[in-house]
């Protein structure tokens, strides 16, 4: 049985191997799969945001080469720079403060055109931006060679406002063009409303300040630059950034989301085999147990009827054959007979009131009946094998006990089977004791032996179906079908009684039967 419970146990992590390594593989692949996807979602995502920004860093390059484009032809158009009217581009665009037209001809002057209060100071500052920037100014050359009329935004290095924004003119008697704009009204006036249409509500586009962080225009009346997923520097304006934000769940946050969803279904899914498993772990462990008791059912009740039997036919043949001259003997031998036949009684009684009780046919007749009468009636008939024995005993009993309504049959069979137990469980200490009692609203009988006693873990379970203690010598050795306590129990619940049990190891048991008196 040993190997065989081994067996199941091997099959059962074998089951757990087979079911819980895929998925466990699965939920390992699951939680890399996450980061991995994550990583590539992030990316997808990051250059969307970063085609947003490019296209309204386009958009604000689009205007100003659109500018630079209008200005220009007309200086192309122009034989005599000299004659240059560039007023009419100041008052056509509020944004445009300054205009310098580098004139070549004219030993490289400046052709001024100006909305500010000082243009001279202004030009100042465009001279000292070209001084610090030469090296970019001078690539606008050739971009020009190639056709491209590219554009390059210098802050001011004293004015937080102004931008400058030199090209080089398609002109040869020009070469160098500055356009001086205030950036912020540029942001606010241009950019902003394309912001806006590129947004279209899902996401807010903000442009702020690099240096102390203060937002020139947001699409949302929160914004927190902290919250920014992706930003980028506005190409013409040096001192700016343009960001983006998501409103609502960010990425981050679905894809955390996602994640603990899909570890939480995994661990389910984990726990819910788990679960089955250990169903499926007890539901054959208690087929193979109940085989198991069946079995040891089958072999304990066969020795228990064929040592009583054994014992009938030596004695009856012994006596047929006429060997017993002795008439003490052969009433001795007429005895045992008798006593094992009452044992094969008691045996088969006890199996078919355990199949009566399973199959619910067990039927009980109440009576009014006195205890100390059946404790009579139980000693008169195992006086002889308790002498036999080598037992003493003694009845306890209370006088004047009233009649108690019972199954007189039933409490009789309940006190054999305590007091064949007692006999079965006795080994050096042969007594025992049979005890009646009252108190205000009960009556009892207990049978008391000072036998093999039982452990307090084994008191617990010995009232169950064919439950039998296998420690200890004599506990193994005597034979029984694990019925009896059972049976007892059965018909003390039909009286609305119970049984009690008081035991220790090595030194005795008492078992108790107390009925409930109505009054
Ligand atoms: P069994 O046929 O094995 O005697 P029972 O249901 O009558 O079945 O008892 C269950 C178990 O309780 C027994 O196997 C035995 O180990 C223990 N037991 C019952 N009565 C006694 C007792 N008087 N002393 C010691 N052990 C007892």
């Amino acid at each position: 049985m040993r190997i065989f419970k081994n067996k199941i146990l091997i099959s059962s992590l074998f089951v757990l191997f087979v079911v819980i390594t895929p998925s466990f593989i699965f939920s390992i692949y699951q939680y890399s799969s996450i980061t991995d996807e994550e990583k590539v979602i992030n990316d997808v995502y990051k250059n969307q945001l970063e085609s947003i920004l490019f296209s309204i860093n386009q958009y604000s390059v689009d205007i100003i080469n659109g500018w630079v484009n209008n200005i220009d032809e007309y200086i192309l158009s122009q034989t005599d720079l000299s004659n240059l009217n560039l007023e009419e581009f100041l008052d056509q665009n509020d944004i445009i403060s300054q205009l310098n037209i580098n004139d070549v001809e004219n030993n490289g002057e400046w052709l001024i055109c100006s909305k500010i209060d000082n243009p001279a100071l202004n030009t100042f500052q465009i001279e000292d931006a070209i001084s610090n920037n030469s090296k970019q100014i001078s690539e606008l050359d050739n971009y020009i060679k190639n056709d491209y009329q590219k554009v390059i935004g210098v802050k001011a290095i004293d004015s937080s406002e102004m931008v400058f924004l030199f090209f080089r003119s398609k002109s040869e008697k020009a070469q160098l063009g500055v356009i001086t704009i205030k950036a912020e009204q540029f942001i606010l006036e241009n950019l902003s409303p394309r912001a806006q249409q590129v947004a279209e509500g899902k996401m807010n586009i903000l442009v702020y300040n690099n240096k102390n962080k203060e937002i020139i225009f947001s699409n949302s009346l929160v914004s927190d630059l902290e919250d920014i997923q992706k930003s980028n520097e506005l190409w013409l304006f040096p001192d700016y950034s343009i960001g983006v934000e998501l409103t609502g769940n960010t990425l981050n946050d679905l894809v955390k989301q996602r994640v603990r969803t899909v570890i939480f279904l995994v661990l389910l899914f984990n726990i819910l085999i788990l679960f089955g498993i250990g169903f499926l772990y007890y539901n054959v462990k208690k087929e193979l147990d109940l085989a198991k008791i069946k079995n040891d059912f089958v072999s304990n009740v066969s020795h228990e009827l064929r040592t009583p039997l054994a014992m009938i036919s030596m004695y009856s043949e012994t006596l047929m054959m006429d060997r017993v001259k002795d008439d003490k003997k052969k009433k001795e031998y007429y005895e045992i007979i008798q006593l094992e036949t009452n044992r094969l009684n008691g045996i088969v009684n006890n199996i078919l009131s355990f199949s009566h009780i399973e199959n619910n046919k067990r039927k009980y007749n109440f009576e009014d009946y006195y205890l100390n009468d059946l404790a009579n009636e139980v000693i008169h008939v195992y006086k002889h094998e308790l002498l036999n024995k080598g037992f003493h005993y003694e009845l306890k009993l209370k006088q004047d006990l009233k009649a108690i309504h019972i199954d007189k049959d039933a409490i009789k069979d309940a006190i054999i089977n305590l007091l064949s137990n007692s006999i079965k469980y006795s080994s050096e200490r042969k007594q025992i004791d049979i005890i009646s009692g009252e108190d205000s609203n009960s009556q009892f009988i207990e049978v008391r032996d000072q036998g093999i006693g039982i452990s307090e873990k084994d008191q617990k379970q010995i009232f169950e179906k064919f439950f039998r203690v296998s420690d200890g010598n004599l506990a193994y050795k005597a034979r029984g079908s694990g019925l009896g306590l059972s049976i007892v129990k059965h018909i003390m619940d039909a009286h609305n009684g119970n049984i009690t049990v008081k035991s220790k190891l090595n030194t005795g048991s008492s078992f108790r039967l107390v009925f409930p008196i109505i009054k």
